[in-house]
């Protein structure tokens, strides 16, 4: 009855979803991230001059008396106001070194381009479960999912259950214990997670740079130029590196991390509670600015100022960005234009045996074990043209397929859910239709299962399914966006 099933959506869109997955770790900006491509000849004699460019003293920490001030004042700070999270005090009351990098390790693949307050939870069941790196390794990729259900990003668990894998099977069981290591054998661990788990877990005085020490940082030296590009990246990384706590290299990583998420926010920063304050030269910029403004005097350079009109300066905005009044510090570090996601539309349906043995059930299928929600649980569906031409043909083909001869003229159009994955916009039509008359099916055929509604709220699926079910059952009738 079953034909190999038409995934939703093609592998280039898989391909796109699997490195976004990277998240932090690709804002993490590494310095050696790949150019968009390999420059040659006189592009790359002019990236070379460009990438050793003196840099002016202004976007520098120039001694280690300022340098001894940021960290004292910073860890200070962090000492009274961090938060109580779960992975902290996990780590904290770890004396096993392996058990301390595993639980880093988790809680830094978790927060990749997620929220702390969602993480938690998911955490703190994940460590539950599976309190080891064994544990983790003998685990089955459908329980990864399952727990990962709602999370986002699937590839995230599933690599991390790779990995764990990989230490126990190829490495006696025992994580790297450098920063070098961990990113050079451990299967998508990138530089800001390999120097994340060395220092918090293993004391290494390694320096970390993620989204929100892009922002601290760039900030602290008014760094304006785009800080995706190379030269600005380097120069992150090389601060963060002078600057880290060589006593508590962890705690450190971990406190700048903190300011960015708590004080030193992207929108309305709390400069009044920062303990860097006397230190920033972006709040010096804003004040030099006001003090102009309020004079009516043109901007005038002082010793404590770059050249940012000049176009001389790497680090500086260039000079056909002008300082926006109305951002304050929040002009740094510079906006970087990202493309729009791509829009995809999709046709789904919900099949339901309302009289099935034991309750109501309704058809999940397994999407394809690589690509795009790999693995994970859902409603039968085909990709389908925005026009939404041959869509009711198509989705009836797909459903069809998995079980045999339905009454067409049953398949009702209920609405739509639009969900965005890292680089797509996917548009899901939502169809419903209910087997009321037919002898209920209880075998499901390879690749599909038929389950009770309390089955499917905790089986391995995505979010997006779970708003398509919403609109099915009519708790959400209409468009629901999410
Ligand atoms: S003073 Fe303001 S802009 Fe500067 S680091 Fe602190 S919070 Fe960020
Ligand atoms: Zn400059």
């Amino acid at each position: 009855m079953r034909k190999p099933r038409a995934a939703v959506g093609s592998r280039s869109r898989c391909r796109k979803q699997a490195s976004s997955q990277e998240g932090r770790e690709k804002r993490a900006l590494s310095s050696s991230q790949a150019k968009p491509s390999a420059p040659d000849g006189l592009a790359r004699q002019q990236e070379e001059v460009r990438l050793q460019a003196p840099v002016s003293p202004y976007h520098l920490f120039r001694d280690t008396a300022e340098v001894t001030v940021f960290r004292k004042s910073l860890l200070s700070w962090y000492d009274r106001e961090k938060r109580d999270l779960p992975w902290r005090k996990w780590v904290e009351g770890e004396v096993d070194l392996d058990r301390r990098a595993y639980a880093v390790w988790v809680s830094e693949v978790m927060l990749q381009q997620t929220q702390v307050a969602t993480v938690i939870n998911y955490y703190t069941r994940w460590m539950q479960k599976w309190p080891t790196l064994q544990d983790l390794a003998s685990a089955s990729l459908e329980e990864v999912n399952q727990l990962w259900a709602g999370l986002g990003y699937y590839s995230r668990g599933r690599r991390l259950q790779e990995g764990a894998r990989k230490v126990v099977e190829e490495l006696g069981g025992h994580m790297p214990r450098t920063a070098e290591t961990l990113q050079r054998l451990l299967p998508g661990v990138g530089r800001y997670t390999a120097g994340a788990i060395a220092s918090i877990a293993f004391g290494q005085a390694t320096g970390v740079v993620d989204g929100n020490v892009v922002r601290v940082l760039c900030r602290v030296r008014a760094i304006g130029a785009d800080p995706s590009s190379t030269l600005v990246s380097q120069q992150l990384w090389s601060l963060a590196q002078q600057l880290v706590e060589p006593a508590r290299p962890g705690d450190f990583n971990q406190a700048a991390m903190e300011l960015g998420a708590t004080v030193c926010t992207p929108q309305r920063p709390l400069c009044s509670q920062c303990p860097v304050q006397s230190l920033c030269r972006a709040r010096q910029r804003v004040e030099r600015e006001q003090l102009s403004a309020s004079r009516s005097l043109p901007g005038s350079r002082d010793v404590e100022e770059c050249a940012p009109n000049t176009g001389q300066c790497q680090l500086c905005a260039p000079p056909t960005e002008p300082w926006d009044q109305t951002l304050g510090v929040a002009n740094f570090p510079r906006k970087v234009s990202r493309r729009p996601p791509r829009e995809e539309c999709s046709a789904t349906c919900v099949l339901e045996q309302p009289r099935a043995l034991g309750g109501a059930r309704i058809l999940l299928v397994q999407r394809p074990n690589s690509g795009l929600l790999a693995g994970l649980w859902e409603f039968p569906s085909v990709t389908a043209e925005p026009s939404g031409q041959h869509q009711r043909k198509a989705l009836l083909r797909e459903l069809q397929s998995w079980v045999g001869p339905l009454p067409a003229t049953r398949l009702r159009h209920l609405g739509q859910v639009v969900h965005t994955f890292s680089h797509i916009k996917l548009t899901y039509q939502v169809y419903g239709l209910a087997l009321e008359e037919q002898t209920p099916v209880t075998i499901a055929p390879p690749g599909a299962r038929w389950l009770t509604r309390e089955e499917f709220h905790t089986a391995a699926v995505s979010t997006a399914m779970k708003k398509v079910f919403r609109v099915y059952e009519g708790q959400q009738p209409g468009t629901c966006k999410i």
